[in-house]
């Protein structure tokens, strides 16, 4: 069975064929700056990959643009659009109406339509993702993957903020967590290296991208994480604050008069690594310059690695300790320095780090020391994965949940 995952931003329409059977990606793309005077399709698999100038007014042209490339031409990877057997979407806020996957019709529509006023550019965008395919391919099954449903396990005590009741039955302000395919795939992944049942495990898992995460699951269910209502909350990101005094905001509106969107705009794009650097987002920059003595640089680095120790205690607390830490994305799959510091002086928790396993590189890999009680683990994420192995479940009606296995990538 081959699915089509999809993943539609703002401006862009990202996606990849994968084949569940063989695990295999059979292709992958982006299209990039849709409906600007810019747009670009990127398509191909790593070696093969090509970029092609085109004009895409909409997710509709881009769309048809992808099922183009798929199907002909030098980047043709299946026959016909009949090699397409259903789609997946990822979908950002599934809000209180989803805790699983579920298949796509109008009332799934209308609802992630109404949830488009938590996550107002990526439920939008999803939705044009959705219509788009709908255009192309009207009789293809299609499945809904939340970034938020794998929280919806969470306690109250857990989600709800102490501000005044009224306001969550008014607003439905509440946290919901975000990156909840990456921490599923993650956490499932983990229990199949340790080679003990999920439902039996105490988890922390830690996705440390350009966005940043951290997940407390507790014999298989999230019991808390670290985003809240929004992708805001929690660790300090590349370019987000993450937790702060929420008294800050009031007081930078005032003293540097800026409008609730400008305020939004600075915690969410000119903060976190850039905003203390003064350098860059990317956790390469900040490195280098640290390395050459730039104080706010290794301000920014030091800064980082606190805020995943903070959370990593919160959770240990949270849940009364921990198996294994698992740790995904670019900053936690390749920063072997951050991990050191991330780790460093909680031997007393029974967390040691293997200073020569952390320097190897390689796919899944255990990176604690034989000594340490608590296993430290590394997984490359695979969230395309996760929504293909959910979209084949539902549209098959499995009930019988397959392990992942760890996929091709
Ligand atoms: P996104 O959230 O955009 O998907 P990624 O998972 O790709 O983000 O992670 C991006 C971050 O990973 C960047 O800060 C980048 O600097 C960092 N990163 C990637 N490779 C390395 C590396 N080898 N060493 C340190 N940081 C890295």
């Amino acid at each position: 069975m081959n699915v089509l995952v999809i993943n539609a931003g703002s401006s862009s329409l990202k996606y990849q064929l994968i084949n569940l059977e063989t695990k295999k990606i059979l292709a992958k793309g982006i299209c990039e700056r849709v409906g600007t005077a810019e747009a670009f399709h990127k398509h191909g698999l790593d070696q093969n990959e090509v970029v092609i100038d085109a004009e895409m007014h909409d997710h509709d042209d881009a769309m048809a643009l992808v099922l183009e490339a798929l199907t002909s031409g030098p980047t043709k990877a299946i026959d016909s659009l009949d090699q397409i057997d259903a789609i997946g979407h990822r979908i950002v806020q599934g809000g209180w109406y989803f805790d699983s996957s579920v298949l796509i019709d109008d009332d799934v529509i209308a609802k992630i339509d109404e949830l488009a006023e938590l996550a107002p550019l990526h439920n939008k965008a999803a939705l044009m993702g959705i219509h788009a395919c709908k255009k192309h391919m009207p009789d293809k099954p299609m499945v809904a993957v939340f970034d938020t449903s794998f929280f919806q396990t969470l306690p109250p005590k857990a989600y709800m903020y102490p501000i005044p009741y009224e306001l969550y039955e008014k607003h439905h302000i509440r946290k919901y967590g975000a990156h909840g395919t990456s921490h599923r795939y993650i956490a499932e992944r983990a229990a199949v290296i340790l080679g003990e049942p999920l439902d039996e495990l105490k988890l922390i898992t830690c996705h440390l991208g350009n966005g940043c995460s951290a997940s407390a699951i507790d014999h298989g269910m999230a019991v808390d994480t670290s985003m809240g209502l929004t992708p805001l909350d929690g660790l300090m990101m590349g370019t987000r604050c993450g937790a702060i005094d929420p008294a800050i905001v009031p007081f930078i509106m005032e003293k540097e008069g800026l409008s609730p969107a400008e305020v939004n705009d600075l915690m969410n794009k000119k903060s976190g690594l850039l905003g203390i650097s003064g350098i860059s987002n990317d956790l390469r920059s900040v490195r280098e310059a640290s390395e050459h003595g730039d104080e706010r640089a290794m301000l920014a680095y030091d800064m980082y690695s606190n805020s995943v120790k903070k959370y990593i205690g919160q959770y240990i607390a949270v849940m009364g300790g921990v198996d294994a830490i698992v740790l995904t994305a670019g900053v936690g799959e390749n920063c072997e320095k951050m991990r050191r510091l991330i780790f460093a002086g909680l031997q007393p928790l029974g967390i040691i780090l293997d200073e020569a396993k952390n320097r190897q590189r390689g796919f899944e890999r255990e990176i604690s020391s034989d000594k340490s009680r608590v296993k430290i683990i590394i997984i490359p994420t695979n969230e395309e994965y996760m929504i293909a192995r959910d979209t084949y479940e539902i549209v098959h009606e499995r009930s019988q949940i397959v392990p992942v296995s760890a996929a091709s990538a």
